[in-house]
């Protein structure tokens, strides 16, 4: 295959620059001018060509929720929207991945669904800590790129870890060298404040100051302290505070937001209801604002998902309290960023081809084969046509999940095709042109 014209995203460069792409055996054979010597020619003149993106938080629910989603359908959805690689969480699915068996009983279920390359994360909960905790660990840690854990949890199967249950998983990752990521909300606060509002009310006021900033503040300090005394590697999910990400990059750690931190805001959420009911919940204007310009300043590392959707039943369930906490939203993350981002000047092209697919890929360790447009890498590539523009629209979503807060926005910029080691496996006008289980596993050690 020969991408000809494109304006491409090369590694280093402030802006794309038009050039060729040639892909032999699924992977960059050569980038240059004026390459030839291929039928199969895709014309990308006026579009853009950037690394396949990244989205390192998602929850496919498979086996267990598939109610919710499964690796087809979140697959498919992460397609359409660009995106070449994700990697799923251990809690949403049962069993949970908190060792080697259920890892294989997971990857059992979902390697002949999806349609994109798929990694995993592992994960520890209050109850497999105490199932030789250690031991497991090290068995999973060749197949995982990350240890998932949580200060507060609403999963029965995934309790939460107090800090000194942290601080053990911290020190066997340290020695395993493998991440450690973290939910971080603070469970004192979150469940009295909880307890108060519930009685208060049933908005989403109510609900956004059970956990509102300094709960995560909080938490997110309590963390990057423990992580210092351990000197562990930590990171920190779906952060929404610009407080707590300056703590973050005070110690030794990293952190992701989401999507729907950079577009919504309270107010929002007060409009919109449960449809943007997410945990933690959107913050206030002001913090909004301050996570695009951490973002642009790269003290935020990465830009993921969090996708999580739910059917209507459980979406709405009559009270703010018990509706599901999670939105479908791989489809729309490097579509919104490229929007919202790129497109009105709130991030620089690198900055935008960084936070979607570069530092994911370098922070868990798969850079060598993933992540930019190098020579001999795998040919994971996204086609944006930049003139074209697009309107959300749920029941569209290749997704499980039909609700969605970005419901009616439109975006500038629309995904064209998207291409996993060298074949298109989503077209804007075809639809998914892949077969469930093209998708490979992708692990620390194949
Ligand atoms: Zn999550």
């Amino acid at each position: 295959m020969l991408i000809k014209n494109g304006q491409v995203a090369l590694p280093g460069l402030d802006e794309p620059k038009i050039i060729d792409v040639k892909i032999e055996g699924g992977k960059i054979a050569d980038i240059g001018e004026n390459l030839s010597g291929d039928s199969d020619i895709i014309d990308a003149s006026g579009m853009y060509v950037l690394p396949g993106g990244i989205d390192p938080h998602t929850h496919f629910d498979d086996p267990g929720y598939t109610q919710r989603e499964d690796f087809y359908h979140g697959s498919c959805a992460a397609a359409s929207g660009g995106i070449t690689t994700i990697i799923d969480m251990p809690c949403t699915s049962i069993p949970p991945v908190t060792d080697i068996e259920n890892l294989r009983k997971k990857l059992s279920a979902v390697e002949r669904k999806s349609v994109i390359d798929f990694g995993f994360f592992g994960g520890v909960s209050a109850l497999s800590l105490q199932q030789n905790f250690f031991e497991n660990f090290k068995k999973l840690a060749n197949y995982v790129f990350g240890i998932k854990t949580y200060f507060i949890s609403g999963m029965d199967t995934f309790p939460r870890l107090n800090h000194y249950q942290f601080k053990k998983v911290l020190e066997a990752a340290k020695i395993l060298k493998i991440p450690v990521l973290l939910h971080a909300e603070d469970f004192d606060y979150v469940s009295s404040a909880t307890q108060e509002m519930m009685k208060r009310g049933d908005s989403p006021r109510d609900y956004y100051l059970s956990r509102p900033e300094i709960a995560e503040i909080l938490a997110v300090q309590n963390a990057v302290e423990i992580a210092r005394l351990v000197g562990a590697d930590l990171h920190i999910v779906h952060i929404t505070t610009g407080k707590a990400v300056e703590i973050v990059k005070s110690g030794p750690a990293t952190c992701e937001t989401a999507p729907h931190y950079l577009a919504f805001t309270l107010d929002d959420f007060e409009k919109i209801g449960s449809p943007l009911k997410v945990t933690p919940p959107v913050k206030t204007a002001d913090n909004r604002e301050k996570l695009w310009k951490l973002l642009a300043q790269g003290k935020i590392d990465f830009v993921a998902s969090d996708h999580a959707p739910a059917p209507e039943e459980e979406k709405f369930s009559g009270s703010i309290w018990t509706d599901y906490s999670g939105i479908p939203g791989t489809a729309t993350l490097l579509p919104f960023l490229f929007s919202e981002g790129l497109f009105k000047k709130r991030i620089s092209f690198k900055k935008l081809v960084q936070i979607v697919s570069e530092n994911a890929a370098k922070r868990y360790g798969f850079f060598g084969r993933k992540g930019s447009i190098e020579i001999g890498k795998d040919a994971d590539l996204t086609i944006i046509d930049p003139e074209a523009h697009w309107t959300v629209k749920g029941e569209k979503l290749l997704s499980k999940g039909k609700i969605t807060p970005f419901e009616g926005m439109t975006f500038s910029g629309k995904i064209v095709k998207t291409i996993v080691r060298g074949k298109v496996v989503y077209d804007s006008s075809a639809g998914i042109v892949a077969d469930a289980g093209y998708g490979k596993f992708l692990s620390p050690s194949n």
